[in-house]
């Protein structure tokens, strides 16, 4: 029998930390315990993957009745109706944090409503003022939004806030240009929010094939969201009457044109009012809304974990080798806490992996290559591997990319493309790289991923009959090089 209270501690109940102690717990008998301190299931069920998916759904709504008139339907488009979506949204996250709850029960984890911090190598303390010991501590906070620091940043929302707004703004700003940046501009575009875009960089969704982004980035200004590359906010506040009078219908945006705005206003009143905001080309505007999707924190604040010694990155991350092992060997973080890659699967995955080390004797270190992932834009982008521009940098390649009008939305009128694109070893033919923007992109890549984890060279997709008539096919029937990089 252990000293310890628990055979396994872990801090927090988000994608990471509740696979790990269900499964350490179920089935390899582990004494295990888990605190968390706000809701079940953590950022993906409560304020991430889950509710953003259902607001995808909800927006995409928009151009059905369009489309469906187009196809001969007589169908007329109604107003959506975010209170009654939200009443639905907040109901289905509360069933999912039941089933969370749940599972941890059947497990035969113990479970903590409570915050958790770390007082040595094996106690953690909880806000209830309990102390509790455990062989292993599992380290799984996640991260959180952070504003930028700027005066009155307090006056914006974050993602975090999104899914509780009791009303839909008219108009929003949204700072930033990354995937959630992205994703919120085409949602609430799609809700009918007038969206303005702010995003320092030349191009949107930075890091992603070059492309794609271009395409993307067409085809969310083309549905209506004004995007400013090489554009930051410096200034916001609480709006006045006199920037308030500036205002025809509805807020002034940067999408409209601008007026310049003189004098000083009061400071961080008002704080549900319009928010009145400059940007560094020195142009203003008044915003319903301003929503700052400036990156993400790991959970590392005051929680005992440099005065243990365990080691902390850059940014706040905890450094953690390939099995997840923190500096301190009874230590161990999973998850976005650790800022490696930052998805819902990959947080599971390590999850798994910390069990089979730690309560399986198999030591087994978690692999973070070719990680296929999705960008629930408008169209949708789905991606796997390196991009062009990664891939050239290492060695020779062909590129084989296609872009064309899909049937299903030609055939309504739309202008919308898709683009499906191979990176190729010129060398070893492999495929490093598959990217495709198109309806749907997230579903298929899951799919071409296997093909691109197994290593499938061009000829291997080239040898795959295509399924006809669909808008992947494409993948398998693109003969001749675009152009070699
Ligand atoms: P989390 O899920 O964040 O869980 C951490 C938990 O720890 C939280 O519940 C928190 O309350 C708790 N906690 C923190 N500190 C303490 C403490 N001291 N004591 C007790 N409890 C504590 N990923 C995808 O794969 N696909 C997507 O489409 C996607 N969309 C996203 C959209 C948004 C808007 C956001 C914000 C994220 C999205 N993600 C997506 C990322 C995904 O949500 C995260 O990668 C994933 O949730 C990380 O899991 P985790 O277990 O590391 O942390």
């Amino acid at each position: 029998m252990s000293d310890f209270d628990y055979d396994l501690f872990v801090i927090g109940g988000g994608s990471g930390g509740v696979r790990a102690a269900r499964v350490a717990a179920s089935e390899t008998g582990a004494r295990v315990a888990l605190a968390e301190d706000d809701r079940y299931g953590g950022t993906c069920v409560i304020r991430g993957c889950v509710p953003k998916k259902l607001m995808v759904f909800a927006s995409e709504f928009a151009e059905v009745a369009e489309d469906a008139r187009a196809y001969g339907w007589s169908m007329d488009r109604g107003d959506f109706d975010w209170s009654a979506f939200r009443t639905r949204l907040n109901g289905e996250l509360d069933r999912l944090e039941g089933v969370y709850r749940s599972l941890l029960k059947n497990a035969g984890v113990t479970t903590y409503d409570a915050r958790a911090v770390i007082r040595d190598t094996h106690t953690v303390e909880l806000s209830t003022g309990e102390s509790l010991t455990a062989k292993h501590i599992l380290v799984a906070t996640g991260g959180r939004p952070v504003r930028p620091d700027i005066p009155n940043a307090d006056l914006g929302i974050v993602s975090d806030d999104i899914f509780h707004l009791p009303e839909l703004p008219k108009s929003i700003l949204i700072i930033g240009g990354g995937y959630i940046a992205c994703e919120f501009a085409c949602i609430l575009n799609g809700m009918g929010v007038e969206v303005t875009q702010y995003y320092r960089g030349a191009q949107v969704l930075r890091g992603f094939d070059e492309e794609a982004r271009g395409l993307i980035s067409d085809a969310m200004k083309e549905r209506g969201i004004a995007l400013h590359t090489g554009t930051d906010i410096v200034e916001m506040r609480c709006a006045t009457d006199d920037d308030l009078s500036g205002k025809s219908d509805g807020a002034i945006s940067m999408g409209t044109p601008m007026h310049e705005i003189a004098g000083d206003a009061p400071q961080g009143e008002n704080r549900d009012g319009p928010i009145w905001v400059k940007a560094t080309n020195g142009q203003s505007g008044v915003f319903d809304a301003v929503f700052f999707a400036t990156g993400r924190s790991p959970n590392t604040v005051d929680m005992g974990l440099e005065e243990v010694g365990v080691k902390l990155g850059r940014k706040g991350e905890i450094v953690v080798d390939e099995y997840s092992q923190t500096a301190i060997p009874s230590i161990y973080a999973i998850g976005d806490v650790t800022d490696r890659v930052n998805l819902t699967p990959v947080a599971i995955r390590e999850g798994m992996a910390f069990v089979e080390t730690v309560f399986r004797g198999n030591p087994t270190p978690v692999d973070h290559e070719l990680i296929p992932s999705a960008v629930f834009t408008q169209p949708e982008f789905g991606t796997v591997g390196l991009s062009e521009e990664q891939a050239a940098e290492q060695e020779a390649v062909e590129i084989y990319s296609t872009s064309f009008r899909p049937m299903q939305s030609a055939f309504a009128g739309r202008s919308d493309r898709v683009m499906m694109k191979l990176v190729v070893s010129k060398e070893s033919r492999k495929v490093l790289g598959c990217h495709i923007v198109a309806p749907n992109a997230g579903e298929m890549i899951q799919l071409a991923g296997i093909a691109v984890k197994m290593g499938a060279t061009k000829e291997d997709f080239d040898r795959t009959v295509a399924v006809h008539p669909t808008m992947s096919e494409e993948i398998v029937t693109m003969r001749k090089a675009t152009r070699t990089a």
